[in-house]
Parts: C-alpha cells; sequence; structure tokens
C-alpha cells in the first residue's frame, strides 16, 4: 500500500457503522492508499434526524470509545466533532484539503437529505456503500416495482433473490492522515448518565463495541442458535442473539450474521432454526425498506384509517406502564427489564406494547418515545415499525382487534415463572400458578408469600375483560367514522 503522503486525504464518515470488520466505506477508503482521515460527528442539528435516547447515548459513547482503540491500533485517529454535518464536513475538507468522502448508506429521511446535500457540494468524489442492510430498498420490491407492505413475500422475494454480498475483510493496514486536526474529547460529550447514574444495571449485561459485538455473536452461534426456533419465544432463557444494539450501531452487520448463521453444526434441527434466525434478520431488513418508502414511520399512522381512532389520554397509567406498576407481571418484568437492563425480550415487548395500546388506549407514539429513550437498540426503522405492527396500525400488522392476554401470556411463555420472579421480586415467593394474576390468589398463599396486593405490588391498574371490551368498542367506533366519511 502507498503511503504517500503528497496525495490528498480521504474522509471516513462513520455513522451507523462503528466497526472495521465488513465496512465497506472503510474498506474502500484503505483500499484507495491516500491517507485516511476517520470522522465521527455528532449532529443533532440537522433536520428530521432523531437524536438518541438516553440508553442509546451510553451505549454511543462505549462504540465511539471501542472504535478508537481500534483505529488506533492501525495508527488512525478518531476525529470526533459536533454541529450540522455539512459545516463539519465542508470545515475538515478545507482544512485537510481531503477530495475524497466516503461513507454507508442510511435510510431516514433527514439523513438522506444530509447526505445529498453533502453529496451535491463536496469538492471532491463523495461516494456510498451499502452496509448496514443487506439488500438496497430499490432492490427489493414487488412484481410491479412497488415497496413492499406485507412480510412474507418480502422474505420470499428476499430469500429467493441474489444473495447479500460477501463480508469484506477488515483493512490489515490503513495509511494514516498525519496532519493535525482537532477532535473534540467524547468526554466533553457528556453521554453517560452522572446525576443520578443510572447505567450499573445496563453495563452488567453489555459490552458495547465490535469485540463485544462478535463475543456476542459466536456465544450465541456456538450456544443457542440450535435451539433458537424453540425457544426463543421464552423470555427466561437466555436463548435469542441479543445482537440487536451491536446491529444498530453497526458493530457488526447483517451480512457477517447471515453468512455465520450457514457454518456446520452437528444438531439435526439446526437447519430450520437458522432460518428462523435470518428470519428475524430480515425483519430489521423490511423495517429498513418500510422507513424508505414511509419517513414518518414513528409519527404517522401507517393505515390512516386510525386517525380517526380515540385515544386516551391518562398520565397516570402510562406512568404505571413506565414504571412498571401496571399489577399485571408479565408487563411489568417487561417494563423493568428494559429500565434495568435497556433491552426486552421480543415477545415482552409485544406484550407490553400491546397492554399500552389496547388495555390502555394510549397512543403508540408514547409507547414508541418511551422506548426510543430506554432501548440501548432503539432503533428508528425497527421501533416505530414494530410499534405499528404491534398497534395494528402498521404495514402487516397484528389486526387490532386481536388483543393479548396478559395472563394466558404469561402462563404460555413464562411457565415456571422465572421471568417473572426475576424482575418482580417482590412476587419472588408466590407459587409459580398465581404470578400470571395474582390477584386471583387466595389469600393464604398472598400472605405465605409476602404480597399484599394494593401495598407490596399494586392491584390491576385496569380490569382485563373491562379494557378488551373497551378497546374493542373503540375499535369499531373508529371503524364507523371512518365509514360515515
Ligand atoms: P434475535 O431474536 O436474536 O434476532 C436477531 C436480530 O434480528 C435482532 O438483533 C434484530 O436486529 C432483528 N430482529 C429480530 N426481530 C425483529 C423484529 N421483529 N423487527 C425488526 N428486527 C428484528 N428491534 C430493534 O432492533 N430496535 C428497536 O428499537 C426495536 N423496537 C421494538 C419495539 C417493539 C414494540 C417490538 C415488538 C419489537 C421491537 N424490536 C426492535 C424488534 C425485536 O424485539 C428486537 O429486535 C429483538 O428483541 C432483539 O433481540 P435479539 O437481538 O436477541 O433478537
Amino acid at each position: 500500500m502507498s503511503t504517500n503522503d503528497t496525495q490528498n486525504p480521504i474522509i471516513v464518515w462513520f455513522r451507523q457503522d462503528l466497526r472495521l470488520h465488513d465496512n465497506p466505506a472503510l474498506h474502500h477508503a484503505a483500499q484507495t492508499g491516500k491517507p485516511v482521515i476517520a470522522l465521527y460527528i455528532r449532529d443533532e442539528t440537522s433536520p428530521d434526524i432523531r437524536i438518541p435516547g438516553a440508553a442509546s447515548r451510553w451505549w454511543l459513547h462505549h462504540s465511539l470509545q471501542s472504535l478508537s482503540a481500534d483505529l488506533s491500533a492501525l495508527g488512525v485517529t478518531l476525529c470526533l466533532k459536533t454541529g450540522p454535518a455539512a459545516d463539519i464536513i465542508a470545515d475538515v475538507q478545507r482544512e485537510t484539503h481531503t477530495d475524497a468522502i466516503v461513507w454507508n448508506r442510511r435510510y431516514g429521511e433527514g439523513e438522506q437529505a444530509v447526505d445529498a446535500d453533502i453529496k451535491g457540494n463536496f469538492p471532491g468524489e463523495a461516494k456510498s456503500f451499502s452496509g448496514i442492510i443487506m439488500h438496497e430498498p430499490s432492490k427489493v420490491r414487488t412484481g410491479s416495482d412497488k415497496p413492499y407492505r406485507v412480510y412474507t413475500p418480502f422474505w420470499k422475494n428476499f430469500s429467493g433473490g441474489e444473495p447479500p454480498r460477501k463480508p469484506y475483510p477488515k483493512p490489515k493496514e490503513i495509511n494514516a492522515f498525519q496532519g493535525s486536526l482537532d477532535s473534540e474529547s467524547l468526554d466533553d460529550w457528556h453521554l453517560l448518565p452522572t446525576k443520578p447514574d443510572w447505567s450499573g444495571g445496563i453495563a452488567n449485561v453489555w459490552q458495547p463495541g465490535e469485540a463485544g459485538a462478535h463475543a456476542r455473536a459466536a456465544e450465541f452461534m456456538q450456544d443457542h442458535l440450535d435451539r433458537y426456533n424453540e425457544m426463543r419465544d421464552l423470555p427466561a432463557e437466555d436463548c435469542t442473539s441479543r445482537l440487536s444494539p451491536h446491529l444498530h450501531f453497526g458493530e457488526v452487520s447483517p451480512h457477517q450474521l447471515w453468512y455465520r448463521s450457514y457454518e456446520k453444526s452437528n444438531s439435526p434441527r439446526s437447519d430450520s432454526d437458522r432460518e428462523v434466525f435470518r428470519k428475524e434478520l430480515v425483519w430489521r431488513e423490511f423495517s429498513y425498506h418500510l422507513l424508505q418508502e414511509w419517513p414518518d414511520l414513528a409519527e404517522e399512522n401507517f393505515n390512516r384509517k386510525f386517525d380517526t381512532f380515540e385515544w386516551r389520554e391518562d398520565e397516570e397509567a402510562l406512568s404505571a406502564w413506565k414504571r412498571g406498576q401496571t399489577g399485571y407481571p408479565i408487563v411489568d418484568a417487561g417494563m423493568r427489564q428494559l429500565w434495568q437492563t435497556g433491552w426486552m425480550h421480543n415477545r415482552v415487548r409485544m406484550i407490553t406494547g400491546s397492554f399500552l395500546v389496547k388495555h390502555l388506549l394510549i397512543d403508540w407514539r408514547h409507547g414508541e418515545r418511551h422506548f426510543w429513550d430506554c432501548l440501548v437498540d432503539a432503533d428508528p426503522a425497527s421501533n416505530p415499525a414494530q410499534w405499528q405492527w404491534v398497534a395494528g396500525t402498521g404495514a402487516d400488522a397484528s389486526p387490532y382487534f386481536r388483543i393479548f392476554n396478559p395472563i394466558m401470556q404469561a402462563e404460555k411463555f413464562d411457565p415456571t415463572g422465572a421471568y417473572i420472579k426475576k424482575f418482580v421480586p417482590e412476587l419472588k415467593d408466590l407459587p409459580a400458578k398465581h404470578l400470571p394474576a395474582p390477584w386471583d390468589a387466595p389469600l393464604t398463599v398472598l400472605r405465605d408469600a409476602g404480597v399484599k396486593l394494593g401495598d407490596t405490588y399494586p392491584r390491576p391498574i385496569v380490569d382485563h375483560p373491562m379494557a378488551r371490551q373497551r378497546a374493542l368498542d373503540t375499535l369499531q367506533a373508529s371503524k364507523e367514522a371512518n365509514e360515515a366519511g
């Protein structure tokens, strides 16, 4: 590789791709032989770009620290800047006489507007790559060249078409930019919580950064993938990959996971388990394709008929839901898992989401925003797409009239009560059969378990049969309002 520093430098602009392996933009920059400037911009001012929530900021801090260390090992300094991306890039370009910039594409409307602006104005080559999803939205379309609204045909097209490209290797060496370029200090960004520092529970369970992502992937592929299909709906089993935050920040690429899922195993079940896992990766893909086509996914009902739906304003109930104090143990366990660890099991995301939207009749956007703030994997595509799926307002959504029963969900998916006991410890001495609905337990059983409803643990904030009927009636009223015009 040339280390001819008479060449103009090239900027690698890191965004949702905080990794060295399988990073097409970085790979390209390294191959040019030009001096590489590694840049990360904290842009909280360009319009229509969502500012990361508190849990994501915690993750970002550690992920950038890890990326910075990995780049340093190759002699490259990660430069951190704050401000509107177009202005920062123009400044860096002038200061360093850069004549090329590369990045991996993003799919939000605000991000795409920024990228298009920079592409149009950069005095040199501005090149983008596909790095965070496996196929560009323009590549997976219906027969009549429309975006898919339904997952199953999307999956069929995706899995039956051209396979994703193979992952790129990590660059062996990079010609690092040797000139001077000021960087801000990560600590000065104050991404970590201080007063109070609530991040202890999160720090205990996660290792942000590319090394953490690969360790997690290796463990999952070796220990859990071969029973994924059977166990993935059981929140007490640590059986899903928990790769979602690593995928969101781009510490591992979906391409890498896609191909790793084909690696050999002796288990007879493994082929179907592997395919189910790949299908989940493709749900993520589907969400990005939806976001590209319907940019206001987090703001507007995908199904506009729900615009007439009469959501309730109920601050008290919303607050009880957020704090895990609804009196429904499976809901409370999920909300507390979210609060303590920055993550919630998929099955329980569906249960808690459904409870908010159907039992409490609270607008899904309140839930989406709360998850946005609390999830370490909060994602601009998957979060709104899945909230709309749960609410019944989305593309290919679970119909609104299908209302999860939180008692039966607990019985079916947490049969031993291990998940509830872990996150709702005040119920830990209740026999498993009473955990889904403690209010139905005989008083003596409650007393023996040290449970005093309304005191040590709340009574249900809403009655299940009443809430179910109220949700169905509200749906009917909304339908009639639509029919009346
Ligand atoms: P695994 O089961 O191991 O799946 C592997 C990967 O596939 C995940 O890491 C994820 O990237 C992807 N994936 C799996 N299921 C889905 C799905 N239904 N939709 C999209 N991608 C999926 N996922 C996010 O990444 N970010 C979010 O902000 C998010 N918000 C959600 C909100 C609600 C209300 C619901 C119901 C689901 C949400 N999901 C979100 C999807 C899903 O719950 C998580 O991706 C999954 O729980 C992550 O755990 P895992 O990595 O162990 O998943």
